[in-house]
């Protein structure tokens, strides 16, 4: 048993936890949960807790079932809303899946993201994140066939004494603090009941793990607050959608690798190469990073989401921004991708990410000029002029890019790819069978 595996079992004793979680992630970005007793956790480290993998969306077929869950036991933290003086304390813990042969299982999105940063960690990089998460605070409980209500009716950095999100932030934030989730910003967003809280930047797999628990951690609070919180990416017609967008930058050790001090906006031929590549293959990975019927009701409605493919210094209309620069902070050189809605699976956005700005760097793109205007407002015929493409219209359109994509394909390996593609297929022929409000209306007005 190594360090970190006797430090777990020792804090287990020490805070008398009795349940011990293990989270694990399907294909499509549910957490998935199953509690062990502690006694079983040593038996976990060493060989795994077996489960049945079929039951679970994405993971194996039927016929190769077994699987089993071995913990990462850097991600040990106990759940501060299960454990208190009255009740037994409560753990968890990440775990790897495998297969019954012991090794990691390909359609595992965690191992995904792995084998996407053990790519860049062979050309000696590191991948950092950094996700502004946006999300909308309703009243709960919510009612069925009801629009929800929001707990507000304020916008963007709106101080509202008294106001319920002020709590709601502190309470949240105070939860992932203890969990070991640095929160560098919270603030009021420009929807009512929209809020925002933004991580602080870590390595990529560490984020996309903080991604899963602060999903959890602010429904538990929403709950216990009477509240329902939301990473729906579009739920109110009329009002800005729900974007992650999330902050991007290569290090080469301690280095930043996006940095050169004195190129424009300080930015390298490493930076600009990655740039290229997310933007030459960004409607390829639209669909993983934008995976719902619902996504592109964000994106195709205005709200400050991004609909063609385009970069640019500090211009929040493009899909990538460079955000300012601070002459005092070289090393906080990174690029911002806008597209990136928060009910994506965060395993599989940031390794197809990182895939697409690696290829740039590895086939040494060239970036395309900036665009410095405001693109929404642009004619079509002014985007073509200037060579900006739209992203994909919708999830149909978003899956027929993707088929295509060696890139994605590669990055997400055979078993994710198709399975993934299926789901998706079949979201979007549910969503085309039905019959909405918007066609009764336009057809028979009087309903
Ligand atoms: N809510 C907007 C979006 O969907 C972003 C607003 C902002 O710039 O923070 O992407
Ligand atoms: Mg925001
Ligand atoms: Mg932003």
């Amino acid at each position: 048993m190594d360090r970190q595996q006797e430090f777990v079992l020792r804090t287990i004793e020490e805070r008398d936890i009795r349940f011990v979680r293990l989270w694990f992630t399907d294909v499509i970005g549910t957490l998935k949960s199953v509690a062990i007793a502690p006694a079983e956790l040593e038996g976990a480290f060493g060989e795994g807790i077996g489960f049945d993998g079929s039951a679970i969306e994405g993971l194996s077929r039927v016929s190769e079932s077994d699987m089993l869950l071995r913990p990462d036991p850097s991600t040990f933290q106990v759940l501060p809303w299960r454990t208190d003086a009255e009740h037994p304390g409560t753990a968890r813990i990440f775990c790897d899946i495998h297969t019954p042969d012991g090794d990691p299982a390909r359609s595992d999105p965690r191992n995904v993201l792995k084998r996407a940063l053990d790519r860049a960690a062979a050309q000696g990089y590191t991948f950092y994140t950094h996700p502004e998460i946006e999300f909308y605070l309703f009243k709960g409980p919510l009612v069925r066939g009801a629009v929800p209500e929001p707990v507000d009716y304020v916008g963007y950095f709106d101080n509202f004494p008294g106001g319920t999100t002020h709590d709601f932030r502190r309470t949240a934030i105070t939860v992932l603090e203890s969990m070991g989730i640095s929160v560098e910003f919270s603030h009021h967003e420009g929807g009512p009941g929209q809020n925002e809280i933004d991580l602080r930047y870590a390595d990529a797999l560490t984020t996309a793990d903080n991604v899963m628990t602060f999903r959890t951690v602010l429904k538990e609070v929403a709950g216990e607050m009477g509240l329902y919180a939301s990473f729906m990416p579009k739920p109110l017609e009329g009002q800005p959608g729900s974007g992650m967008h999330t902050h991007l930058s290569l290090f080469e050790g301690d280095s930043n690798a996006f940095y050169e001090a004195g190129a424009e906006f300080q930015l390298s031929r490493t930076a600009r190469q990655f740039i290229a590549g997310i933007l030459r293959h960004a409607a390829e990975i639209t669909a993983v990073t934008n995976q719902f019927v619902n996504s592109y009701k964000r994106l195709w409605s205005g709200g400050e989401a991004p609909s063609y493919v385009s970069w640019g210094h500090n211009n929040r209309s493009a899909l990538v921004r460079v955000p300012m620069y601070k002459p005092s902070k070289g090393q906080s050189v990174r690029v911002e991708y806008r597209a990136l809605d928060v009910a994506a699976n965060p395993y599989l956005a940031f390794a197809v990410l990182l895939a697409a700005g690696l290829k740039g760097v590895e086939e040494g793109y060239e970036l395309p000029a900036g665009a410095e205007d405001d693109i929404w407002s642009l004619t079509d015929a002014e985007r073509r002029a200037m060579g900006i493409r739209p992203l994909p219209s919708n999830l149909d359109h978003a899956i027929a890019i993707m088929e295509d994509s060696e890139l994605v394909a590669e990055t997400l390996g055979e078993g994710v790819f198709d399975y993934f593609l299926r789901n998706k297929r079949q979201e979007w022929s549910d969503y085309r069978s039905q019959v909405t409000p918007f066609e009764l209306h336009r057809f028979l007005p009087m309903l």
